[in-house]
């Protein structure tokens, strides 16, 4: 059946001619002895670099080779930087128990994090909220600067030299893959050509090279994409008073969402999606001017409408009536002062979707395989996702001896993940859709929807506890 499926999955890859220089060509014959490594992972971000550092510290590949090639440099600090990165991710408790299970999450937690306890997320036209929080004081996730991650990672790699090799500034530009049956002039191995002409071969490819990956084009899998008609601008903020800072606030404007996400007492880091042009007006504008539009979005009534804060009023009222225990209240955002300078910066948004996660000795994980808004601040954690399941997956095949490329524990990551990350991508997209008009249906669905969805415990603790995997 695997192998079937292998070979269905080879046919429907693209001819070989005419598509660029990642293209594959499916054949390599006369090859000299490349290293063979047991797993290669293309592309060092956030997903790769874990990637790597979960193989690497898994008791069942103490015997593999393992290497992870990122085209961009090392990045090393000799002393944690006082300024805060404007990258930030939200982190899932499940991503956080991903991280600790090799090691980085205790350097991660030696640099600097932050806590949140509750999320607040409320509708500009309307008054409809929904309060996501831990009765028990649990955290809800982690906010953590993008480079503070990845120095955990570098840090975990390096303990780990033995078996995983980094190459950095290392860029795969050719991918070479094998029949799916043995022939005797060719190589049974992915084979792999780097930027400087050195080549090397691998049992198993994981494409970890981010939305525009070019493993998955050159295995020629069909990527469903569009890009939004957003950008997001993120920056750090200071706020006007010290706080508690453990709540993530977003609020649903017209034209995007835009979030606030605690980093310290005093500091917070904004994600605010909005058309391009008026992304740039945002990163342009004078500071003042900046952080006005800022507390103005989360403060601003100038949206509502009589009729519809009419009619939240009256399913608000019929809630308090059928069930007369608490309902989370809302509660007021900080105020924003000021921004850190030279903080503004704004990435284009889309979402895309690989259609196949795994081919015969291929594997795509992270933005490789799915591309999703930020609205919901799950990007990074899908990608974590996969990588359990993954390691899960190939874990097994290690240590009952099965070759690491094949389909028949390949397809079972596929499985895993594909259904938890579809869910994700659909419902992500939905709000994205359903949020960027004030159209008057519409505002009245969502805000009866949000309303409802908020006085009932049960479905907001599974929608907690989904994206808290
Ligand atoms: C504004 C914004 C806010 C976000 N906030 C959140 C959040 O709060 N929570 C969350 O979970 N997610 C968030 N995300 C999403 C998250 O940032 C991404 O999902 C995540 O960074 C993807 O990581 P990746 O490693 O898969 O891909 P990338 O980060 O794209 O990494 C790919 C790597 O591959 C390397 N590479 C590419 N091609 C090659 C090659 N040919 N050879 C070698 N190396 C190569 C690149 O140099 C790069 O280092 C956010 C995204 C944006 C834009």
């Amino acid at each position: 059946m695997a192998a079937r499926l292998a070979l269905s999955r080879w046919r429907a890859a693209p001819a070989a001619a005419g598509r660029g220089p990642l293209l594959s060509c499916r054949r390599w014959s006369g090859a000299k002895a490349d290293t063979v490594y047991d797993v290669v992972v293309s592309g060092g971000g956030l997903v790769g670099a874990a990637m790597a550092c979960a193989l690497g510290h898994d008791t069942h590949f103490c015997d593999k080779k393992i290497l992870l090639l990122e085209a961009g440099p090392k990045k090393v600090w000799e002393k944690l930087p006082e300024t805060y990165s404007n990258r930030v991710s939200s982190i899932s408790p499940g991503s956080a128990t991903l991280l600790s299970s090799f090691g980085a999450w205790d350097h991660i937690c030696n640099m600097r994090y932050r806590a949140f306890r509750r999320m607040q997320v409320w509708d500009a036209c309307s008054e409809a909220l929904i309060m996501f929080d831990k009765d028990n004081l649990d955290d809800m996730g982690y906010i953590v600067e993008n480079d503070v991650i990845m120095c955990a990672l570098t840090k975990q790699l390096e303990a780990v030299s033995d078996r995983v090799t980094v190459l950095y500034r290392s860029k795969a530009v050719g991918y070479t893959w094998p029949y799916p049956f043995p022939m005797t002039d060719s190589s049974p191995w992915v084979h792999i050509t780097l930027g400087d002409g050195s080549t090397l071969q691998t049992k198993l490819l994981i494409g970890a090279d981010g939305h525009n990956s070019g493993v998955r084009q050159a295995a020629g899998i069909q990527n469903v994409s569009w890009n939004y008609d957003q950008s997001a601008v993120v920056a750090t903020l200071h706020l006007s008073e010290a706080t508690e800072n453990n709540v993530a606030w977003q609020r649903f404007l017209p034209s995007g969402p835009i979030a606030l996400l605690p980093l310290s007492d005093t500091l917070s880091s904004l994600v605010w999606s909005t058309s391009h042009e008026h992304a740039a007006e945002l990163v342009s504008m004078d500071e003042e001017k900046f952080v006005d539009a800022i507390n103005s979005a989360f403060w601003s009534d100038a949206n509502h409408t009589d009729f519809i804060d009419s009619a939240g009023a009256m399913l608000q009222y019929a809630v308090a009536f059928l069930k007369p225990t608490k309902v989370s209240a809302r509660q007021l955002p900080p105020s924003v002062a000021r921004v850190d300078a030279r903080s503004r910066m704004s990435f284009p948004l889309g979402l895309g979707h690989a259609a196949e996660y795994v081919r015969p000795r291929l594997a795509l994980i992270g933005d490789a395989a799915h591309r999703v808004h930020p609205l919901a601040g799950q990007g990074v954690n899908m990608g974590f996702g996969d990588i359990s399941s993954l390691v899960h997956h190939l874990s097994a095949a290690a240590f009952n001896g099965k070759d690491l490329g094949s389909m028949s524990h390949l397809t079972g990551y596929e499985t895993d993940r594909q259904r938890h990350n579809t869910a994700l991508l659909a419902a992500t997209d939905l709000l994205k859709r359903l949020y960027s008009t004030s159209a008057t249906p519409l505002v009245l669905l969502r805000t009866w929807g949000l309303q409802a969805t908020n006085a009932v415990s049960p479905l907001k603790e599974q929608i907690m506890a989904f994206a808290s995997k």
